[in-house]
């Protein structure tokens, strides 16, 4: 059979190359923990799962669903924007369901884009901006998230040429893999760039209600007249821990809204009324569930700042996300540092480089999984890895 060859440009997913490699480990009997993947551990709430139960057994959710999301749905989204950004949208024209974020990130390029156009992709960055590209088409053009600044794009040094030839720019702030935040200035000057430019600006917020220390994350739409040239990409799995539900939600640019619709209405039909129906009971339900999961995602994000750091290693402080961007210690590669914290200690976390070339010495750590395993995970990092690295008086250094 042939495969297409753009297949071989966009590769295996990184995520399924990982889970793949934690299966041999646990076939050899190798009791792994992964910290790799950011799916939440905790689970779904009750009244969300409740009204899921009632959709499903109504009769008008066994049909085919609207393509663009139930009107019920748009309006919740609406209300919800409003109350949380202070931005109103128009949930005729401005507001798309998503089957979750991934799929409109998918999906946006084919509907921007035309063969041989740029796409400015942030490297690191999460994979689908660059290989939804390549699927359209597209040709991605790395812009490097660099430490030095914030881990925030230097737009400036977008040379004139490739800008011209830009489509797309995807942003996503509060940041996977990095967990930097954006400042509304930066967002401001992102909207003037893209307003320059005519590039669509596509901002990633799935990671917008995951937040610390009393940080509160913007939307794009916030920035005057950033309606006229961005597209905000939101989800509800992380939020609401409904990854496995799929959905999610396109707001902003009515024209990129549109555009992106017209794709989803020749090749899906919609997300099933029932999750659309549990989608509105997450959002326009009770909030205090959210608060409760960040205290959560906090005390771990704390529990791995300390250990780490006990062992010299070099933890920054994260106010957004479930992740911890860790520079590799030692000088190793983000390669080399995964496998031989793999081989030691059987824990697996994400190297630096599945997320673009920028990643290459770091590895990323999720927050996503129970606290009795993060403490065995951590427990194994220090007495591997404290004797190494000069470990301060007190911490732990010897072998389980
Ligand atoms: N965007 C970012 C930055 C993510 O990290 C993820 C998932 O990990 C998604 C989007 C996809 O989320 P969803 O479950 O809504 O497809």
């Amino acid at each position: 059979m042939h495969v297409a060859k753009r297949l071989e440009q966009i590769g295996a997913y990184l995520f399924a190359d990982l889970d793949r490699k934690q299966e041999q480990l646990k076939a050899k009997g190798v009791d792994v923990i992964s910290l790799s993947v950011g799916d939440p551990d905790l689970p779904t709430p009750a009244h969300i799962v409740d009204a899921l139960t009632e959709g499903a057994r109504d009769p008008r959710s066994h049909r085919y669903p609207s393509y663009v999301g139930e009107k019920d749905f748009r309006s919740t989204v609406a209300a919800w924007f409003r109350k949380r950004f202070g931005v109103s949208l128009d949930p005729d024209t401005e507001v798309l369901a998503l089957i979750g974020s991934k799929e409109g990130l998918a999906h946006l390029p084919w509907a921007i884009v035309d063969p041989g156009d740029v796409v400015l992709v942030p490297d690191p960055g999460y994979p689908i901006y660059r290989s939804s590209t390549i699927l359209a088409d597209g040709v991605p053009h790395p812009v490097p998230l660099l430490r030095e600044r914030g881990f925030l794009p230097d737009l400036s040094a977008i040379p004139q040429e490739i800008a011209r030839r830009a489509k797309v720019l995807f942003l996503n702030y509060p940041n996977n893999p990095t967990a930097a935040t954006a400042s509304m200035e930066f967002l401001t000057e992102a909207v003037e760039f893209a307003r320059r430019h005519d590039i669509l600006l596509a901002h990633d917020n799935a990671y917008s209600e995951i937040t610390y220390d009393g940080y509160v994350a913007p939307s794009i739409l916030e920035v005057d007249g950033a309606k006229d040239v961005a597209i905000e990409l939101h989800s509800l799995s992380k939020t609401y821990c409904m990854t496995g539900w799929r959905i999610g939600f396109a707001v902003g640019s009515a024209a990129a809204v549109g555009a992106l619709g017209r794709i989803k209405t020749n090749i899906d039909s919609g997300i099933f009324r029932a999750v659309q129906r549990a989608g509105v009971a997450a959002m326009a339900g009770p909030q205090d569930g959210v608060t409760e999961r960040l205290r959560v995602y906090q005390a771990r994000r704390d529990r791995v700042t300390k250990a780490l750091r006990s062992i010299g290693w070099e933890v920054p402080d994260i106010k957004a996300t479930i992740y911890v961007w860790l520079p590799v210690p030692g000088g190793m590669t983000s390669a080399q540092f995964t496998s031989a914290v793999l081989e030691k200690t059987g824990v697996l976390v994400t190297p630096g480089t599945g997320y673009g070339a920028h990643g290459e010495g770091y590895v990323r750590l999720s927050l996503t999984i129970g606290d009795t395993r993060l403490d065995e995970a951590l427990g194994r990092l220090v007495d591997a890895f404290g004797r190494v690295s000069a470990p301060p008086a007190g911490s732990r250094a010897t072998t389980r």
